[in-house]
């Protein structure tokens, strides 16, 4: 965010913020001294607009002074913005251990024994017929749930460009296919092509991430009401939801994409920190949340596409 701001402040030219910011008579807006290397008009008169062409006289440029006061006001703010905005470390505090739980899991979805990793398969997995499972659409939910308290948790999404995870209600229709909204109960973050990344807001919400996203660390807070996420490579903040007052248990969430997708690409969750495994080696994370017997499953059907319009899977 810190870096879209100072995307948005910088001089199209120089590609630094913005000094003495004027604007040429189609509208285009760059630095003072930047005028001078724009090429000249037809008879080296004016300057010539590098985006449109058209050509600005000396008296059609003007300048942006109410511009120049917000760019000199976020060049101050770029630090703090981007200390606030990063991964608070001691989120890991309240990392919890979380499992797939195999009886929610889309008969479309492998998981492995130890429950850690998905991705979807076309060979339809043998398993006991439950209520509690997925059955339009290829999710799990992860154990446990969680009804209080803070919980963070990691998710390796590894080299897969497609795929959806977060918090849901646990009432979430299990028979349907799945609707990614916030209004429908579930708070996700969702990849598409490998680089865009969008939030189950409604509207849907453009996420801007910065590059290498391989993990995604996931804090939910039920004091505050809010999830938010994380890029765990470069410790930055992608997106917080508007706080959510939810009187039923949460559950992790998981859709990986489909194989004509991706590949069959897993996601794998990282393991937590149990807290006679952190006392077991001398750590000392005395907040921990226990981790849960059984873990929750994610979206789609094989053959529903995720869109831009609809992140479901
Ligand atoms: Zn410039
Ligand atoms: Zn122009």
């Amino acid at each position: 965010m810190a870096q879209h701001f100072k995307d948005t402040s910088s001089c199209y030219i120089c590609l630094t913020y913005m000094a003495n910011p004027v604007s040429l008579k189609c509208g285009f807006i760059c630095c003072l001294k930047c005028v001078n290397s724009l090429p000249r008009g037809p008879g080296g008169q004016g300057v010539m607009c590098l985006t449109c062409s058209e050509v600005s006289q000396k008296s059609d440029i003007r300048p942006k002074s109410q511009l120049a006061r917000l760019v000199s006001e976020v060049r101050v703010l770029e630090p703090q913005l981007r200390a606030i905005l990063r991964m608070n470390p001691r989120m890991r505090r309240f990392q919890v251990d979380v499992t797939l739980d195999v009886d929610t899991a889309n008969n479309h979805l492998y998981i492995s024994e130890d429950r850690r990793q998905v991705r979807c398969v076309y060979e339809e997995q043998k398993r006991r017929v439950c209520p509690e499972r997925f059955s339009a659409s290829f999710c799990v939910l992860g154990s446990p749930r969680l009804t209080s308290g803070r919980h963070y948790w990691e998710v390796d999404v590894g080299t897969s460009t497609e795929w959806n995870l977060g918090v849901c209600k646990e009432s979430v229709p299990r028979h349907e296919e799945v609707d990614l909204s916030s209004e429908r109960g579930f708070w996700t973050m969702s990849c598409r092509e490998k680089e865009r990344f969008l939030a189950s807001t409604r509207p849907l919400t453009v996420l801007m991430v910065s590059p290498g996203l391989n993990r995604v660390g996931v804090f939910l807070d039920l004091e505050m009401g809010t999830i938010s996420f994380y890029h765990v490579g470069d410790g930055t903040h992608i997106f917080t939801f508007p706080p959510i007052s939810v009187a039923e248990p949460l559950r992790p969430f998981f859709a990986p994409g489909t194989p004509a997708k991706d590949g069959g690409s897993f996601m794998t969750l990282c393991p937590g920190f149990s807290p006679s495994v952190a006392s077991a080696a001398g750590q000392g994370y005395g907040a921990l949340s226990t981790a849960g017997t059984d873990a929750p499953c994610v979206p789609t059907a094989m053959d529903t596409s995720p869109s831009d319009a609809d992140p479901a899977p």
